[in-house]
């Protein structure tokens, strides 16, 4: 056959490069393919934190001296960028009261800032040096078909289709995969929550009082259609980290911006016109990225036939950068095992199952709750986060712990609350029962596909 591959990775995403390092390194045939022409260039918005939180992904990352290492799974991969380590976690209300999370790790960190664009070039340069990997720029995957022997992925670019042929195909193809969607497993396999829009700006002279800290705008007051999640933080931004540059996002239920203003109109009035705009008056925007992120359920399985699915393709939102990476590792080396001996893909099937909280369904409930302090009111998110002024809560940027470390701080003054504001105290007892599309804040009825 004219263009048989041993692997034809869709995506050079941090999943997609793994596979394909991993894989040729051990004598596989790789064809990588990605849209875009300039691969190591970052369109889509990440807040592109380390999480450094043990046990997250069942694995242990840490940053040192160029390099993030991943304890359990035993590899490393070179990082060449800089760093700026976040010490705080501070959720703000929309009348400015401030919940502090001070960082938990032993160096007193809650995560670690670094830059996309520097890790994929590292990783892009490895994939380039090897001569067992074929990489197509500009062609984007329109299908995966499995066939007699393996799979054949359909491409194409402004003009014409091109078909290739590999024993295994990767569907490394992100968040809104083509290739999972074409193989059916979006209708079969998965639910569908939301769709969100994201727009970031990433900025400089930001007169931010929380210097090195993650900081979470809660509440509802912080944006016209009262709806999204409002996110910022220092970014190394081409290498330099000071004066700092900051990256702040916006994520927004596509009801309501289909109802009302975009994401983009939406940070330009919070950084104007917002309670929170003096600390932008002076600022630069020296980039603006998005995303459009389809929140589905993960795919429990992420194997079909021979397309194995890895990173944010096979994902509840997101695996994170480091997940992508890890599940692009176990995935690269279960695909070895399988083309030598004739089975193995289920060594990643079982290890994605096993790790990736998302796969439990209470996981999902209890991160989006998460986002949920929306459901309660601006004046008691404001009154609650004034009570915790002076405790000493420590903890990680992580969605999965992120919910629990804030309702236990709020809980913590539960005796208090219950006197002063009997309702709110109700509330707060039963918050675990809000739902997700509550927490997400889409209007089930609205859903948009
Ligand atoms: C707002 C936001 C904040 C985030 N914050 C963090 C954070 O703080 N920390 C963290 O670790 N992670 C964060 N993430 C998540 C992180 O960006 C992803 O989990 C990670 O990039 C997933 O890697 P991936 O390789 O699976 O997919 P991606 O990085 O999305 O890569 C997919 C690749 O596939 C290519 N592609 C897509 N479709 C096609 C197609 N049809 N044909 C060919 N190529 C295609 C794309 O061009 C891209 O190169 C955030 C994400 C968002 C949206």
């Amino acid at each position: 056959m004219a263009n048989q591959y041993d692997i034809v990775v869709v995506g050079a995403g941090p999943a997609g490069l793994m596979v394909s390092q991993i894989a040729a390194k051990k004598g596989l045939k790789v064809l990588l393919v990605d849209q875009k022409k300039d691969i190591p260039k970052i369109l889509r918005s990440c807040c592109c934190n380390l999480i450094i939180e043990p046990g997250t992904h069942k694995e242990v990352v840490t940053y040192s001296s160029g390099e993030i290492r991943f304890q359990n799974n035993n590899f490393v991969v070179p990082y060449a960028g800089s760093v700026i380590p976040l010490k705080n976690s501070f959720k703000v209300s929309p009348g400015g009261q401030a919940l502090t999370i001070k960082g938990k790790s032993p160096e007193g960190n809650v995560a670690i800032s670094y830059e996309k664009e520097a890790l994929v070039n590292g990783l892009f340069s490895i994939v380039q040096k090897n001569k067992n990997i074929e990489i197509l720029c500009g062609l984007q995957a329109v299908k995966a078909e499995n066939v007699k022997g393996g799979v054949k992925v359909t491409f194409r670019d402004r003009e014409k289709n091109f078909t290739f042929e590999g024993k295994v195909a990767v569907a490394a193809d992100g968040v809104n995969s083509k290739v999972v969607e074409t193989l059916g497993l979006n209708e079969k396999r998965r639910k569908f929550f939301a769709r969100f829009r994201v727009c970031s700006f990433h900025m400089e002279n930001v007169d931010c009082p929380y210097p090195d800290s993650w900081i979470t705008f809660v509440g509802t007051g912080h944006t016209r259609t009262k709806r999204g999640q409002l996110y910022m933080c220092p970014k190394p931004h081409e290498g330099i980290t000071d004066p700092p540059v900051y990256e702040l996002t916006l994520g927004v239920p596509v009801a309501a911006t289909v109802e009302a203003v975009s994401t983009r109109d939406e940070l330009d009035y919070f950084t104007t016109k917002g309670r929170f705009s003096g600390w932008f008056k002076n600022m630069k925007i020296v980039d603006v990225r998005a995303a459009t992120l389809n929140f589905y359920t993960p795919l429990i399985n992420p194997i079909e036939g021979n397309v194995v699915v890895v990173g944010d393709s096979a994902a509840f939102i997101e695996t994170y950068v480091q997940g992508a990476m890890m599940y692009g590792f176990q995935a690269g080396n279960a695909i070895v095992k399988y083309l030598s001996t004739g089975s193995g893909l289920e060594d990643y099937a079982d290890a994605w199952k096993e790790s990736f909280e998302y796969n439990d369904p209470e996981e999902i409930k209890r991160a989006s709750q998460g986002f949920g302090l929306h459901v309660l009111k601006d004046h008691d998110i404001d009154y609650l986060f004034g009570l915790t002024r002076g405790d000493d809560i420590r903890g990680y940027v992580n969605e999965f712990s992120d919910p629990i470390t804030t309702r236990t701080a709020l809980l913590s003054h539960l005796d208090q609350i219950k006197k002063e504001r009997p309702e709110l105290g109700a509330v707060l007892e039963k918050f675990s029962q809000v739902s997700v599309d509550d927490a997400l804040q889409v209007d089930s009825r609205k859903k948009k596909h």
